[in-house]
């Protein structure tokens, strides 16, 4: 991994303004979320600050600018912990977080302030995770994410998927990654054939914007997918980089060729130092409208947001907003969930 603005290929280092090297000096010193990008990932970018792919990972001083609406836990995570590394929200799956690493960090992380302390997994930590698995049978399917999962060489991989199919054998596994796209010679053969040994087993990737789609990248997606790998896409919407109805379009119909899902647009989450990359509710609700005109239901990924502090996935439609309320943070949609209870999401990012 690159860590160091001086070891990104020449034109980027040469891009940095001296208020990101101060922030990343910042970033170190406060122990924030890590400024690290795959040599592959960087290889994608382009010089100007507003760069889609560049702005994904090259530190923004915007980060440490105050947002009333933060939440250090923007799902509410904690909430639903049933073990030290497993969440429990939903009745019939649950969330493993498999690893504290990711191959390179996405600014817009939602995870980014546990990913900034996390430790990898070992035993001990997954020992109550699997004993909970074994008594809840109610649990279907089990996410494993993190960080990303793919940053456990293929031993470690092996192992922990092997130890959730001893505990629940038949129980479906959903690896999620972005490492097909910012570390794709990391999907070899080996993982591949790993993969379709642990089915029932489905991935879901990370991809945000058509040039992540590399060739290498397009060759692991396209090996998982021959090896009767279902892989799903989940897209997050971001200010300045996706949100615009016709390069949604032509990345979720790329996806299409490739034989892989569209699956999610996620409205962003309320994650410290976002807000920059936050696209309005209202605004991603046309985005979405347009969007719905210009591709085939086949490529048309649902648009969700985690409800904020805990309150679960919703679709995204007009009917949701229910009204506004002026807040402590500032002005706010009321959106109600299926139940009828109320939450609280921002009318914009500043
Ligand atoms: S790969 Fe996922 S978990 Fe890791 S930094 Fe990016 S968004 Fe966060």
């Amino acid at each position: 991994m690159i860590t160091t603005v001086e070891d990104l290929p020449p034109e980027l280092a040469a891009s940095a303004s001296p208020e990101e090297k101060n922030y990343i000096a910042e970033i170190q010193r406060r122990g924030l979320l890590p400024f690290a990008v795959t040599p592959h990932f960087a290889s994608l970018a382009g010089p100007e600050q507003d760069d889609p792919i560049r702005r994904q990972f090259f530190p923004d001083p915007c980060e440490a600018a105050p947002d009333p609406c933060a939440l250090d836990d923007p799902l509410g995570e904690y909430r639903f912990r049933a073990a030290p590394r497993l969440v429990h929200q939903y009745r019939d799956r649950a969330l493993l977080l498999a690893s504290g690493a990711c191959a390179g960090y996405c600014r817009h992380c939602f995870r980014r302030v546990w990913i900034a302390t996390a430790s990898p997994i070992d035993g001990e930590d997954l020992q109550p995770a699997l004993a909970y698995l074994a008594a809840h049978p109610e649990i279907r399917e089990v996410l494993v994410s993190g960080g990303d999962p793919l940053t456990l060489d293929n031993a470690g991989l092996s192992d922990v998927l092997r130890r959730l199919r001893n505990a629940r054998p038949g129980i479906l596994l959903r690896v999620c990654t972005r490492v097909p796209i910012t570390e794709p010679l990391r999907v070899d053969g080996e993982t591949v054939a790993l993969f379709a040994a642990f089915r029932p087993l489905r991935l879901a990737v990370q991809i945000n914007h058509p040039r992540e789609l590399s060739a290498p990248g397009c060759a692991a997606l396209a090996a998982c997918v021959s090896a009767g790998i279902p892989v799903h896409i989940q897209t997050v919407l971001l200010r300045g980089i996706n949100d615009n109805p016709a390069l949604l379009a032509q990345l979720f119909r790329d996806c299409l060729d490739l034989g892989l899902s569209p699956y999610y647009l996620f409205q962003m989450d309320l994650a410290p130092g976002t807000a920059h990359f936050r696209v309005p509710l209202k605004q991603g609700l046309a985005i979405y409208r347009e969007l719905g005109g210009l591709i085939s239901g086949l490529g048309l990924p649902a648009y969700a947001l985690d409800l904020p502090g805990g309150g679960g996935k919703i679709r995204l439609h007009e009917n949701v907003i229910a009204g506004e309320k002026t807040a402590a943070a500032g002005n706010m949609y009321v959106l109600k969930d299926s139940t009828g209870s109320e939450w609280y999401y921002p009318t914009t990012n500043t």
